[in-house]
């Protein structure tokens, strides 16, 4: 059980594990914070916190856990804000979805990872963003990862991952280099490509006839071009080492397939199709979704 929990963050993610751990009536109380305050009533209209402050070091006092579920580029400014007025016995872990630049503005702030950070990302999510996009199940048997250091608290893991556990998800833990190398190859980079690959059509001269004509697969496969801009501009610049790695790694693969289409090389296009059919019906026992 939470005494105290405060969301730093009241969007898609925040309100999304606010409501699911009332669901659940895991919390006593549930503040929320943020800069705008018409999305802070519209969040306690909705019955998703108790009260709001739109100071982070306000918002925290007397808090045993406290979630941050802001954009990247705002972690540090918020947890610069929050260090001095965190409780004793208060947990903080956050969402975001590149571990090392959070740790990294941790030790910028604070000047080491303190024993009572643990890091934390859940592996769900819409291409919807605010407190009006949040929803109960949304954690629903889909993964979180924790990726605590060598000498954060045992005990604070375990308060995380119970909180993460009553909210519905599998909780497993990763070291944070493995997280943000899987995470780049799993989210950062198809974001990257939906985006591209829209923007590049949409400057294209026929790019009426491409939208009127699309049919359901680039519907699907260019959904989270919908996504919200400022939160995958600041991942892509948290994560950048990891994404331009598996970027060049598909760039030097696209290549090759380009080759093969200018070249008619059948034999070389049905082995990669093959090869990406098979390992994409062995994962999600075939057909599409
Ligand atoms: P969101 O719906 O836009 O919510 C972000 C919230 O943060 C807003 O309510 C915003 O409210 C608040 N905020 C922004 N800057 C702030 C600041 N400086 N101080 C205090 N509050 C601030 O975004 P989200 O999708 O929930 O994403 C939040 C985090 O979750 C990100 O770090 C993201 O990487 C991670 N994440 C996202 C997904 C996904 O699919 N969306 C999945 C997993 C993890 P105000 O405008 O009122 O300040």
């Amino acid at each position: 059980m939470i005494r105290s929990l405060c969301v730093i963050g009241v969007g898609l993610i925040g309100g999304s594990l606010a409501h699911s751990l009332r669901r659940v009536q895991y919390c006593q109380e549930i503040v929320g914070c943020g800069r705008n305050r018409q999305s802070l009533e519209r969040a306690l209209a909705l019955g998703v916190i108790d009260r709001f402050e739109t100071d982070p070091a306000a918002a925290v006092r007397g808090c045993d856990m406290v979630v941050l579920a802001v954009p990247m580029g705002a972690m540090r400014s918020v947890l610069k804000r929050i260090a001095p007025a965190l409780a004793p016995d208060a947990v903080v872990t956050d969402v975001g979805s590149a571990k090392q630049d959070v740790i990294e503005a941790l030790t910028e702030v604070v000047g080491e990872v303190p024993a009572w950070f643990v890091p934390g990302h859940p592996v769900a999510g819409t291409e919807r963003s605010g407190v009006d996009a949040s929803f109960a199940t949304l954690f629903d048997e889909r993964s979180v990862i924790l990726t605590p250091v060598s000498h954060t608290d045992p005990v604070a893991v375990q308060r995380v991952h119970d909180m993460w556990e009553s909210a519905g998800a599998y909780v497993t833990t990763m070291d944070m280099a493995r997280h943000d190398a899987v995470l780049a190859a799993t989210s950062h980079l198809p974001h990257v490509l939906a985006y591209g690959l829209v923007d590049t059509l949409a400057r294209m001269s026929q790019s009426d006839d491409i939208f009127a004509f699309a049919a359901g697969g680039f519907r699907d496969f260019t959904r989270i071009a919908s996504s919200d801009i400022e939160m995958w501009r600041d991942i892509c610049l948290a994560n950048r080492e990891a994404i331009v790695s598996v970027l060049d790694h598909y760039l030097d693969d696209l290549h090759r397939l380009r080759e093969a289409i200018h070249d008619g090389d059948a034999a070389w296009l049905q082995e990669v199709f093959g090869r990406a059919k098979a390992a994409r019906d062995r994962r999600y026992s075939g057909g599409t979704e």
